[in-house]
């Protein structure tokens, strides 16, 4: 039995959760096979199942023979039942997804976030580009669910205020999500961009097998998505996995948040563009040219062979890779997953180093091995995670009644 279902009627919504998140990640899936995955009795999956295909949410999708007995009819998630919008807001980006309820991205966009006009301003960007991609993708209005919004903290996920986002515009408590809930007819969810990046990696991939993993999400800080014995973690105030802000060295360089020799002050791109044009600085010998210098040229030259450039990498993500042993030593995770701006070939490049070291220093490293993975989602990690958590808020089984399990 993967997931136990409970054939008491009060927790019916429970249950059908429970079905519809069968059907979503298995490969076809017949009644026979609900009811032995459930344990609940065939009547009750037949029952669940009804409902499930008078909304719309689930198909047959043809039969499989069953040895001697008859054919099972497999069931299917249907793909245009529901949508989510997912947006990641980033300090100078905003990334949008359209997500259908099997996970995939039916429709996507990125405009640069123009702060000019203030707050007002970027609810009216948002708002905008929300509008326009549900409009370019010509499907119903209706269909979509809700629209999921990913940042960085601090937050309220619950109230859905964002504190003194993008380091200090001077915009101090943002209620964003009261904001857009006044412009947008959908269901508003806001959330941590690593929190939803974790939640949207185990919506699209599933769990990779693990109960226990972080999300290490790169925007224009570090934070990590926890997934503690298959539940999300969010901590006393929903601000848990402030991975970017632990301590590598208390004399380091000073960090915004007060600190110094935080994570984020070795390794977020702003840090290897700046150690990249130090060194050029210096006079080393590199392709990179200082003036214009972003991180995606620095992870272009690295995987061209530019000694440089590499090295600027390779040392950031031995950094980042000190911190998943920090992090993995203390939760006892299986596995973390690298997702956002990393480039598909420096993802590689942080894969393998944070791998070796993870393999070198972890104190358990005789006892299992450590998985460190690539988000299949990539750069788009956020925003997909972003709709997934509305999804997820809809759809997922939640046995309690805070409903923060996954
Ligand atoms: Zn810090």
């Amino acid at each position: 039995m993967i997931s136990g279902g409970t054939n008491l009627p009060r927790v019916r919504d429970y249950n059908q959760g429970v079905v519809l998140e069968i059907i979503r990640t298995g490969d076809g899936a017949s009644r026979v096979e609900i009811a032995e995955k459930t344990g609940l009795t065939a009547q009750t999956v037949s029952n669940i199942v009804k409902r499930l295909q008078d909304e719309e949410l689930v198909i047959e999708a043809g039969v499989a023979a069953s040895g001697s007995g008859k054919p099972r009819v497999l069931l299917q998630i249907n793909p245009n039942a529901r949508y989510a919008v997912g947006v990641l807001l980033d300090r100078d980006m905003i990334t949008l997804v359209l997500m259908g309820l099997d996970g995939r991205i039916v429709a996507r966009n990125k405009v640069a976030l123009n702060h000019a006009d203030g707050l007002a301003g970027v609810i009216e960007q948002v708002v905008q580009t929300v509008e326009g991609l549900i409009r370019n993708a010509k499907i119903e209005p209706g269909r979509v669910v809700g629209v999921g919004l990913g940042c960085p903290g601090p937050m309220d996920h619950e109230k859905g205020i964002v504190y003194e986002p993008f380091d200090l515009l001077g915009w101090g408590h943002v209620p964003l999500k009261e904001l857009l809930q006044k412009r947008l007819p959908y269901r508003i969810v806001i959330d941590n961009d690593a929190t939803a990046a974790a939640i949207g990696e185990r919506w699209v991939r599933g769990t990779h097998g693990a109960q226990n993993f972080a999300f290490i999400f790169m925007g224009v800080g570090i934070g990590a998505g926890l997934v503690i014995q298959n539940q999300i973690y969010r901590g006393a105030t929903t601000n848990a996995g402030e991975f970017g802000h632990m301590t590598l060295n208390p004399e380091g360089p000073t960090c915004f948040c007060g600190n110094r020799g935080c994570i984020e002050m070795y390794c977020s791109p702003a840090k290897m563009v700046e150690a990249a044009k130090n060194r050029l600085a210096e006079g080393e010998n590199s392709l990179l040219q200082p003036d214009n210098l972003t991180i995606g040229k620095i992870y272009e030259s690295a995987t061209n062979g530019d000694k440089l450039a590499n090295d600027v990498v390779e040392k950031a993500a031995r950094m980042l890779g000190y911190g998943v042993v920090n992090l993995a030593n203390l939760l006892d995770l299986e596995m973390v997953v690298l997702g956002g701006k990393f480039s598909p070939a420096a993802g590689t490049l942080f894969q393998r180093t944070v791998q070796a070291l993870v393999q070198e220093k972890l104190v358990a490293r005789n006892v299992y091995h450590f998985r460190v993975e690539l988000s299949a989602a990539g750069e788009a990690a956020g925003a997909v995670g972003a709709a997934a958590v509305v999804l997820h808020e809809i759809f997922a089984p939640r046995p309690m009644s805070l409903g923060l399990a996954i």
